[in-house]
């Protein structure tokens, strides 16, 4: 049987810290979230592996190392409120509600987010809000958001993604073509958006109103 705690342990010190991931609080919480119950049973053993895994729905969980870049670049803080779009597996929605006070999780599928759901009880995670609905337009009701994390692509950043930030609110998307963007951080200071590209990446297509209208 696998070792998971070894294997979760080599993960941080061999595909996070050697690429520069380097906050703190995020390689806590990395050294901490079981991956493999968030893996389908036939992609057990690969857990831990350096790319993303099909998780159903031809949806995948990220690789590890992206979901650590994404959660660094949001700079988070204890007190924030965060909104994520595209729960997927629910690995990464994990990862946010540890390291911040609330946590407000959109998912197209809702096959996708009752299975995340579940696995976030048995975690005893109680800081998350799900919906299932197109996240391309934000959660208006619950904003002003802390920080927006968007795992899926778009083909621009959404306007209402930017207009519920809060004052310093930090924005961390993949923007570009359907098979390759950028990923972005955008951080509302005064009125402006300041926006810093942080590296290349492939995302599934985030499919809505300002996202791609269909799959490919
Ligand atoms: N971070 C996730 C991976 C998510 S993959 C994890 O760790 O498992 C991206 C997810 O975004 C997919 O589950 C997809 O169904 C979802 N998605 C795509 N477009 C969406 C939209 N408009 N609103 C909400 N979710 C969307």
């Amino acid at each position: 049987m696998n070792n998971f705690n070894t294997l979760r342990t080599k993960m941080v010190k061999e595909q996070l810290i050697p690429r520069g991931i380097k906050d703190k609080r995020t390689l806590k919480v990395f050294r901490e979230v079981p991956r493999e119950l968030f893996v389908d049973d036939k992609y057990l053993d690969n857990s831990y592996e350096d790319h993303p895994l099909p998780i159903g729905n031809g949806q995948t969980i990220s690789q590890p190392y992206i979901v650590a870049l994404m959660t660094e670049s949001l700079s988070l803080s204890p007190t924030d409120k965060v909104l994520e779009i595209g729960t997927g597996s629910g690995y990464q929605t994990t990862i946010l509600a540890k390291m911040c006070r609330e946590v407000y999780s959109i998912e197209r599928f809702s096959g996708l987010a009752k299975k995340a759901e579940k696995v976030l009880e048995d975690l005893e995670i109680k800081n998350v809000t799900f919906k299932i609905a197109d996240g391309s337009i934000g959660w208006e009701e619950q904003a002003p958001f802390d920080a927006i994390l968007v795992a899926a692509s778009a083909p621009r950043v959404p306007e209402p993604l930017l207009e519920q930030l809060n004052e310093n609110g930090r924005l961390v998307i993949p923007v570009g073509s359907m098979y390759s963007q950028s990923l972005l951080r955008l951080v509302k200071k005064g009125g402006v958006i300041e926006r810093k590209d942080i590296c290349g990446c492939v995302f599934v297509p985030m499919v809505g109103k300002y996202g791609w209208t269909n799959e490919r």
